[in-house]
């Protein structure tokens, strides 16, 4: 409780609740800014291709092992209001681009890093939010001033997806190569009206290394045949995809528990078979060679479509059921009353193939769309999860570069360019303003400076070599390789980033500075 209101208790008005917590002023300013640069100092360390990888243990005892800053941010346990706005800001970025979330939160925690200075000296915080606009402004400007004109050819988008892997866990396989296939999927699924995400899907399996990682030209389900006795492969296939049940309905068992003999008794297992063979009758009888049943199947109607050479899986996922749909052409069928062969879909082969312990099933040549799966493999769990949020991430930025405005220099390079470009555009500026948007470019070079750390360089001496290359030649970026680092062109060495994650970090890191900035009394109901 806060000295105000104690000295205030006794006096007969309470216009809040008893247990309301306040803190106002500076005060709530202060605690607000110390909480979200708590929450960006601590995925900084994990920035750039040379970062750290945090461990995350939740009370349950899971470990995620990850450098992904919206990972980190989701599974920390953060209960402040105004650190969860910078792990909003992380989400945001996360959700529009896919790429760059802790770019985007470390800008935001300096950003309010250097508000705390300004407002320590008396500056107003809608002066700073003021020229934060200002400045961010001035960002967008330079980053497309600097966007590349070049055409985005595969070996360009290969570098977009490649840059976005580095320093990720990808196992013992190279990002180039998986670069090429993230590549080659995405520009299957492109058209004149972009690149169709949904399309593409990721599936990791554990076992084998990563290097097994491959491209297959269609969908793979999770589940296993229903029956021993099923085919496990089969070629030029008619498919069902049903949103259903095929067991003997609830409410029937209950009516037929009404028997007093041995006849009635047998009569009512009868009939009960003869309803489960019914349905099994009306899949085969429309030629249907594998179904995919989102729902539960009676053991008794798996083996009837056994013995009738049908492929079936059942409590196929949602997702799943819907890829398979789209894909094969197949439409979505929720009873069998009026099942015909119009429903059903079509594929070159689906096909059972088994990894360990589990079975998986490839659906591939779908007759309607052009879908595929980036089929990645992982030694372990871990090393599959981070696999996965890796080719996540590559598939986002090769989406953002083509649909979404290019691509820029990346090592930091767009970072230097945006400060001195903000840098030398403010010397027309009036009043205290000024200082607030010195202030922003100075927030900037926190990106730079914390590649710069997690490569082991010195960062003030990193910065200075950074400026003065960037006014030489136009371009600077601190290029990683190996054990250390050189300042160079970031172009020449293929590192490069959509401009749109750079966009989305500007706004969304600003957004949530300028709002947290602007906050002088917390309110708080116990
Ligand atoms: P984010 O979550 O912000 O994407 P990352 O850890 O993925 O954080 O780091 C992204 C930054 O690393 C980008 O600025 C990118 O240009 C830079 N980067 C990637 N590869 C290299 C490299 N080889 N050398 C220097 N910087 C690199
Ligand atoms: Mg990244």
């Amino acid at each position: 409780m806060s000295q105000q209101m104690r000295q205030r208790r006794g006096q007969p008005l309470f216009i809040l609740n008893e247990d309301t917590e306040r803190t106002r002023g500076k005060d709530a300013q202060s605690s607000n800014i110390t909480a979200g640069k708590a929450v960006a100092e601590s995925v900084r360390t994990t920035l750039g291709p040379r970062g750290m990888d945090k461990m995350l243990v939740s009370d349950s005892g899971d470990v995620v092992i990850t450098n992904d800053g919206a990972t980190i941010l989701q599974k920390m346990d953060i209960e402040h209001p105004a650190a969860q706005m910078i792990v909003e800001v992380a989400e945001t970025q996360e959700e529009e681009v896919g790429d760059g979330t802790t770019t985007a939160s470390v800008l935001a925690g300096q950003l309010l890093a250097q508000a705390e200075d300004l407002v320590e000296d008396d500056i107003h915080p809608t002066t700073i939010v003021e020229g934060y606009r200002e400045a961010a402004r001035l960002a967008l400007e330079a980053i497309d001033e600097v966007t590349l004109t070049d055409e985005l050819d595969d070996e360009l988008l290969a570098a977009v997806a490649e840059t976005s892997m580095t320093g990720k866990g990808t196992g013992d396989i190279d990002a180039a190569a998986l670069a090429e296939t993230i590549v080659a999927a995405v520009q299957q699924v492109r058209s004149d009206d972009g690149v169709d995400r949904d399309a593409i899907t990721i599936r990791t399996q554990r076992g084998a290394g990563a290097s097994a990682t491959e491209l297959v030209q269609g969908v793979i389900s999770e589940e296993e045949p229903l029956n021993d006795d099923m085919p496990t492969r089969v070629d030029d296939a008619s498919v069902a995809v049903l949103d259903l049940d095929l067991e003997v309905r609830e409410a029937e068992i209950d009516a037929e528990y009404d028997i007093t003999n041995v006849d009635q008794l047998n009569a009512a297992i009868e009939a009960e078979e003869a309803e489960l063979r019914g349905y099994a009758e009306s899949i085969a009888g429309a030629d249907v060679d594998v179904a995919f049943v989102t729902g539960d199947v009676d053991d008794l109607v798996a083996s009837y479509l056994a013995k009738e050479g049908v492929l079936a899986f059942d409590s196929v996922d949602d997702d799943e059921a819907s890829s398979i749909a789209r894909a094969t052409g197949a439409r979505t069928v929720g009873t069998l009353n009026d099942f015909e062969a119009d429903d059903l879909g079509h594929a070159e082969v689906v096909r059972v193939e088994s990894f360990g312990d589990d079975d998986l099933a490839f659906i591939e040549g779908g007759a309607a769309a052009e879908t595929v799966t980036v089929f990645a493999r992982g030694g372990t769990e871990h090393v599959a999860d981070e696999l996965e949020r890796a080719l996540e991430d590559a598939l986002d930025v090769v989406t953002a570069a083509l649909d979404a405005g290019g691509v820029v220099p990346g090592a930091g390079a767009t970072e230097v360019a945006i400060s001195d470009h903000i840098r030398t555009s403010v010397a027309s500026v009036q009043g205290r303003k000024q200082l607030a948007i010195e202030a922003y470019a100075d927030a900037i070079d926190v990106l730079p400076r914390t590649l710069a750390e997690n490569t082991g360089m010195d960062p003030i001496d990193a910065l200075v070599e950074l400026r003065s290359v960037h006014d030489a030649e136009g371009r600077a970026g601190l290029i990683s390789q190996g054990q250390s680092g050189d300042v160079g062109d970031p172009v020449e060495y293929g590192i490069l980033d959509p401009a749109a994650v750079k966009r989305e970090a500007v706004e969304s890191a600003t957004e949530a500075a300028t709002m947290i900035a602007r906050i002088d009394d917390v309110i708080s109901a116990e």
